[in-house]
C-alpha cells in the first residue's frame, strides 16, 4: 500500500472504487452550520444512525399500537423470540456459532454476570489480570467483584502494562505475569482492541496462554465488534461481551452482545444469575416450572429484552450483512493505511501514533499521541468540522469506519489539522 498520494484527487479516485462506497448513503452524516458533512471520525464512541433505524423501530412502534399484548406472538416480527433475528450476523461477525451469542442487557451488566459464572476464585487462585488501560467500567467491575467475594481489590488486580517509555503492552510481559504468579491467578480479561492506544491484542495467543496456566480467558470486544474479526469459536476463550452502540452503530445506550464458547453451553456445574428469559422457552410461560436454563448463550437471559432496541440494532446488522464483514475488513485495513500515512506525510514533530503500524494489531482507530498536549488542539479540529475524540492525558482517537467513511473524509481530516497544527 505505499502507492498512497496525498492528494483529494487521490482520494475520491479511492471513493470511486471503493466496492461499499455506497454504504455511506446509509447513514444519516452530520452536517455543519452550512450544510456540509461533517468529517466524522468518532464511530469508536457513538456509531453513526443508519437511515433505516427509524423505520424498523416504528414498524415495533406500529404493532405495538395495533396489536397491545398479541405483538408478543403476532406482531410482524414477534417480540418472543426477537432476539433471535439477531443472531446468526451477530455470530459472523464475532466469528462464533449462533448458539455462542446472544444480544441482551449492557456491557458491564454483562461483564458481571458472566464473572458470576466464570470467575470462580479459590482462597489462593484468585487473582484477576487486566490491561494497565483498561476501560475504566471494566476495572470497576473487576475490582467490585474481588470486593464481592472478599478479597483486597488493590491486591488482587494484576495490571498487563507497557514498559517504561513504551506505549503498546508487549505479549512476552503477559507471558511473564503467568510464568511467575499463574497459581495466584484465577481470571485474565483483556479489553481488545484497546479502547485508549486502538492496540489489538491476539486473542488467540492469550487464550492459549491463560489456559495452559488454567486460567480462566475473557475479552471485552467493545472496540473490537464490528472493528476487527476476533473468530471467538476457533480462538477458544471462555467468554466475551460488546456493546452496540460504537462500530456497531445501534444507537446510545443501546443493548450489548455476550459470547460463552460452545465447551461450556451445557455445564450444569457454572453457577449464574438467572431470569425467566433464560428458561427452556417451550415451559417458559407455565410459570410454575423449576428453572430450566437454556442451552448456550441464551440461558444467560434474565429479562424479556426491549424491543425498540433491538430494532435499532437489526437495522444495523442489515447493513453488515448486506456489505459483507469482510469487505467492511478489507476497507478498513486500507483506509486507515492511508490516514496512517497521510499522518507521517505531515511530519510534524508534535503528532505521533501510538496504535500499532502492524495492520493484524489494531482496527480501525489510530490514536495521536500530541506532544506539549492540552485539549486545545482538539477542540481546534472541532471547529474544523473534524469529530475526533480527546482522552487524557495527551491523545487524540480517530477512528475512520469503513461502512460510512470515506479517503475523502481522511484526507480533509489530516488537512485541517495541518492547518490547526500551523
Ligand atoms: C465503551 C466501553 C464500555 C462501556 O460499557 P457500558 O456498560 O456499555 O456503558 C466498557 N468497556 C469498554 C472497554 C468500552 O470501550
Amino acid at each position: 500500500m505505499t502507492n498512497f498520494k496525498p492528494t483529494l484527487a487521490y482520494a475520491k479516485e479511492q471513493d470511486k472504487h471503493d466496492p461499499i462506497n455506497r454504504f455511506r448513503e446509509k447513514f444519516h452524516i452530520p452536517k455543519d452550520k452550512k450544510g456540509n458533512d461533517i468529517v466524522y471520525l468518532c464511530g469508536n464512541s457513538l456509531g453513526l444512525q443508519p437511515k433505516n433505524t427509524q423505520k424498523y423501530i416504528q414498524e415495533e412502534l406500529d404493532d405495538w399500537a395495533k396489536l397491545g399484548v398479541e405483538g408478543h406472538t403476532e406482531a410482524q416480527h414477534p417480540w418472543m423470540p426477537y432476539h433471535e433475528l439477531l443472531t446468526n450476523t451477530m455470530a459472523k461477525i464475532v466469528g462464533a456459532k449462533p448458539s455462542e451469542v446472544v444480544m441482551m442487557n449492557t456491557l458491564t451488566t454483562n461483564l458481571h454476570l458472566l464473572m458470576v459464572s466464570f470467575y470462580q476464585p479459590t482462597k489462593t487462585k484468585y487473582k484477576i489480570v487486566i490491561e494497565s488501560d483498561a476501560f475504566p467500567s471494566d476495572k470497576y467491575a473487576v475490582e467490585s467483584q474481588l470486593d464481592f467475594h472478599g478479597f483486597d481489590k488493590k491486591e488482587g488486580v494484576i495490571l498487563w502494562k507497557p514498559r517504561k517509555g513504551e506505549d503498546l503492552c508487549r505479549i512476552e510481559d503477559l507471558e511473564n505475569i503467568l510464568a511467575d504468579q499463574s497459581d495466584e491467578i484465577a481470571l485474565i480479561l483483556i479489553g481488545t482492541t484497546n479502547y485508549y492506544t486502538g492496540q489489538s491484542f491476539p486473542i488467540k495467543e492469550i487464550t492459549e496462554l491463560g489456559h495452559k496456566h488454567k486460567c480462566v480467558v475473557g475479552f471485552d470486544l467493545a472496540h473490537g465488534a464490528g472493528n476487527i474479526q476476533p473468530d471467538l469459536h476457533k480462538n477458544g476463550p471462555d467468554f466475551a461481551v460488546w456493546c452496540s452502540y460504537k462500530y456497531l452503530n445501534s444507537g446510545p445506550g443501546s443493548l450489548g452482545g455476550l459470547f460463552v464458547h460452545e465447551r461450556h453451553a451445557k455445564n450444569p456445574k457454572l453457577k449464574r444469575f438467572t431470569g425467566w428469559w433464560g428458561h427452556n422457552k417451550k415451559t417458559r410461560f407455565n410459570m410454575r416450572q423449576e428453572f430450566d436454563v437454556l442451552p448456550g448463550a441464551e440461558g444467560w437471559q434474565l429479562s424479556n429484552p426491549p424491543i425498540l432496541s433491538m430494532a435499532a440494532i437489526r437495522a444495523s446488522l442489515d447493513i453488515f450483512e448486506e456489505a459483507g464483514f469482510d469487505n467492511i475488513l478489507a476497507k478498513q485495513k486500507k483506509l486507515t493505511g492511508y490516514l496512517e500515512f497521510l499522518l507521517h506525510d505531515l511530519k510534524n514533530d508534535r503528532i505521533s501514533i501510538i496504535t500499532p503500524s502492524n495492520p493484524e494489531e489494531r482496527g480501525c482507530q489510530l490514536s495521536l499521541a500530541v506532544q506539549d498536549a492540552d485539549r486545545s488542539l482538539h477542540d481546534k479540529l472541532t471547529k474544523a468540522g473534524v469529530i475526533s475524540d480527546w482522552r487524557e492525558p495527551d491523545v487524540i482517537r480517530v477512528a475512520p469506519a469503513p461502512l460510512y467513511n470515506s479517503f475523502e473524509d481522511v484526507f480533509l481530516m489530516v488537512e485541517r489539522l495541518k492547518k490547526c497544527l500551523e
